[in-house]
């Protein structure tokens, strides 16, 4: 006997980024159809075969995507919005990437003069998952909105399993998850209001995924950890009371994950569903009440090892906490999971052959996991004798790690103890830096970039070359300067007004960064999805963060040496830069963030010493550091803003600070995005349709602000009449001497000829503005 392994879902990316390669290589039309989906299959097949290897027992299907998991559900559910031409019946592929990425429509000469013919469609609303660094779809509802089952993904991919000999439990997103997370695109309506006419076409999936042999399906509920209000709850119920009846022969495996269920503990428990899952390493305080109140003959997955982290875990002290749960409920009872799906991890850290072996010995990535699992399993069936080895060696490790004289700078505690509440407060207050600051000389509705530009093959082929040294530092200089210096003309000619560099020699916003820092460690293949295609590599911070020397202020320089407009520099900032790493946990995530602030603050003054005036400190992950809990955000937002300014207030007034906000929607934190007290932010807005600016109803905005007018996430290129109407919108609430002009985000995605054109247009879009008159008043209504 021993206790089943479920994993919840596992990357789906490639270990070697297959599915990217595959989808980008389709996407250039390189590919056809039958090839893409020919990976797929593969990678699902490697997927399941590997995770058989290694012993897990319930192994998940349709947790694999093309794009996304939401976006699945959406085209499963038929909720595709009108616009994308899809009536009934199956959704055809491209159906389904018009959604994720928008489409260009059929006139292509259209935008690159301004004129509306062949605009294409908007990709939906992309944003991030919980608080991870996934980004998933936004499903778009109408009122009296109708579902049907439009795609049998879910089912194809369960009888493909088991073609291949795998009995698999697939994997679903909730109807309450997936209601919730959705947007109705009239703002009187409730998503959820749409639940009756859902479920029909759940139980009838249910039914299918039965009917082809499944026995178990996996439903997961991430937002009962959020604070649920009555109505919603009373959703849950009735979903799952209708559910349940859908199909006898189906069991259900709620999993909720990303916190604990709080408030909704009883509610989940006494639901008339087969399982629960639960997050036992973000919440391991409601093990308690698990063991108490569960209902007899529920199954329960315990999510005993970190689903979001690359730490090993310390086996003996994880069995010290879960064997008196499982003596509790009995092993009959209990399965043995991460805390969440595996896609935040990395594949196999044995892939890592670059890594030393002192600080290999303190990771785990899905496989390593994995076996962790296994591991746990025995002990708690056998004994912990029946294991001795590996908890021997997990012993070790835990021991090696804490004791590690890697980890600890004495330096870098003393330089903390010795921040004052002024270092995080500008010379004067905001009007008095705007006088300041006027030396600069810009125009009204002054336009500029995000800091990227197109990482084109060519650059990225140079980065590679460079790397595997195949030309030297000399030759890759010359190639970057080179890049550099056309894309500072370019910007001249077109006559955007604050210049950037471009960021050709970086691979990555934090990569760049953390690899110049003290205390950070990089993988070759660690990658996790970000969103489609798009992956990052997530640094590990391991140790005390200091900067050895200058990062940026060759590039800035260069640049700026260029021009007689303002560059602008380019950092990224010490929440982001804590947010999208793998974070030590022996010390508190504050100070791991404060550590970096004071690195930033040294590159802050050395660039203003250098002569670049205009400094922008990004902070994308701002907003999804936000903990899940209410109670917890004021203490979150307060120490990320803290931060921020320890970061960016050592300069003089005349000097701008920017900073730079996307993928998330900020109007709930736009008191906490005012009180970095940046001189200016350009922020995502253009794929929202300026939604953000609702925020400013109540709340009008202290400083300059660039709503983005340009959704650089889709390959379409914006007109100038759209993006006019978007900064028209934008003046009804913001002061025309407040507005900049700017894309959503930066550039490097894209490539230059979508570039091109639609920065033009933007330049063009301003211009027009200027010539408007401002409105008088600035409508706010508080
Ligand atoms: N400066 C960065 C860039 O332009 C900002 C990217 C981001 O916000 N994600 O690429
Ligand atoms: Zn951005």
């Amino acid at each position: 006997m021993s206790i089943p392994i479920s994993t919840l879902g596992t990357p789906r990316i490639g270990p070697h980024r297959e599915l990217k390669t595959a989808l980008e290589a389709f996407w250039a039309g390189k590919q056809d159809d039958t090839a893409l989906l020919a990976t797929a299959a593969q990678l699902r097949a490697a997927n399941w075969a590997r995770q058989s290897l290694l012993g897990v027992t319930h192994i998940p299907s349709n947790d694999f995507s093309l794009y996304d998991q939401m976006l699945d559900m959406s085209t499963v559910l038929g909720a595709i919005p009108a616009h994308y031409g899809w009536r009934s019946g199956p959704v055809p592929l491209s159906t389904y990437f018009a959604m994720a990425r928008g489409s260009q429509g059929q006139a292509h000469d259209g935008c690159a003069h301004g004129g509306h013919g062949g605009a294409g469609v908007p990709a939906l609303e992309m944003t991030k998952w919980f608080d991870t660094n996934y980004h998933y779809m936004v499903p778009e509802f109408r009122r009296g909105q109708s579902f049907e089952l439009a795609s049998t993904k879910p089912i194809d991919e369960f009888r493909e399993a088991a073609g291949l000999g795998f009995h698999t439990h697939p994997v679903l997103i909730g109807p309450i998850t997936y209601l919730t997370l959705g947007k109705a695109t009239d703002s009187n309506f409730d998503p959820l209001s749409l639940l009756p006419g859902l479920l029909p076409v759940y139980a009838e999936l249910l039914r299918g995924l039965a009917a082809a042999g499944a026995d178990w399906v996996q439903l997961d509920e991430p937002c009962l950890v959020l604070d649920l209000d009555e109505k919603t709850r009373a959703a849950v119920r009735l979903a799952y009371d209708e559910l349940a009846t859908a199909t006898s022969d189906l069991k259900i495996m709620m999993t909720t994950y990303f916190g604990g269920l709080g408030d909704n503990l009883g509610l989940a428990l006494n639901l008339p569903v087969a399982g629960l899952h639960l997050d036992l390493v973000r919440a391991p305080g409601q093990a308690q009440r698990l063991v108490r109140e569960a209902p007899a003959g529920k199954i329960l997955s315990l999510g005993v090892i970190d689903g979001r982290n690359i730490w090993r875990s310390d086996l003996s002290a994880t069995l010290e906490r879960i064997e008196p749960i499982v003596a509790a409920l009995g092993p009959h009872r209990t399965v043995l999971a991460p805390s969440c799906s595996l896609l935040h991890v990395p594949y196999d850290l044995e892939a890592e052959t670059g890594l030393d072996a002192e600080l290999k010995g303190w990771l785990a990535f899905a496989v390593q996991k994995i076996g962790e699992l296994k591991t746990l399993s025995s002990a708690l069936v056998g004994g912990r004798r029946s294991v001795a080895d590996a908890l021997a060696r997990s012993d070790a490790a835990a021991a090696a790690r804490r004791a590690s004289p890697r980890i600890h700078d004495s330096a870098v505690s003393a330089r903390l103890t010795a921040v004052t509440p002024a270092m995080a407060e500008r010379q004067h207050p905001y009007p008095l830096r705007r006088r300041a600051q006027q030396w600069l000389g810009l125009p009204p509705l002054p336009t500029t970039t995000i800091g990227s530009f197109p990482q084109t093959a060519a650059v990225r082929k140079a980065r590679s070359d460079h790397a595997k040294g195949r030309i030297g530092n000399a030759d890759y200089q010359r190639f970057l300067r080179e890049e550099t210096a056309r894309a500072v003309a370019w910007q001249e000619e077109i006559g955007l007004d604050v210049l950037v560099h471009g960021e050709f020699e970086r691979n990555d916003m934090v990569q760049y960064f953390g690899e110049q820092l003290a205390g950070y460690a990089f993988t070759q293949h660690g990658w996790v999805q970000s969103y489609g295609s798009r992956c990052v590599r997530p640094p590990i911070i391991y140790g005390d963060v200091w900067r050895p020397r200058a990062m940026t202020v060759e590039w800035a320089s260069f640049a700026q040496s260029l021009t007689k407009r303002p560059v602008k520099g380019m950092l990224t900032g010490p929440v982001t830069m804590l947010q999208w790493s793998f974070v030590r946990d022996d010390i508190e995530r504050a100070e791991v963030c404060r550590q970096i602030a004071l690195a930033l603050r040294d590159e802050v003054r050395d660039l203003e010493q250098a002569g670049i005036r205009i400094i922008q400190i990004d902070e994308p992950a701002i907003r999804e550091g936000l903990p899940l809990e209410h109670a917890e955000r004021e203490a979150y937002l307060s120490w990320a803003v803290a931060c921020f300014r320890l970061a960016s207030c050592g300069v003089d007034d005349a000097t701008q600070i920017h900073t730079h906000m996307c993928y998330s929607e900020f109007n709930d934190i736009i008191h906490a995005v005012g009180g970095l007290d940046a001189d200016v932010i350009s922020i995502e807005t253009a794929r929202s349709k300026m939604e953000l600016l609702d925020a400013f109803r109540a709340y009008r905005y202290p400083n300059e602000i660039g709503p983005g007018v340009y959704d650089i996430h889709s390959p379409r290129c914006p007109t100038i009449d759209e993006m006019r109407d978007l900064l028209a919108k934008a003046r009804e609430r913001i002061a025309g001497d407040q507005l900049w002009v700017n894309p959503d985000c930066g550039l490097k995605t894209r490539g230059w000829d979508e570039v091109r054109p639609a920065l033009v247009n933007m330049v063009a879009a301003a211009r027009i503005l200027r010539t408007e008159t401002t409105p008088a008043k600035v409508a706010t209504s508080a």
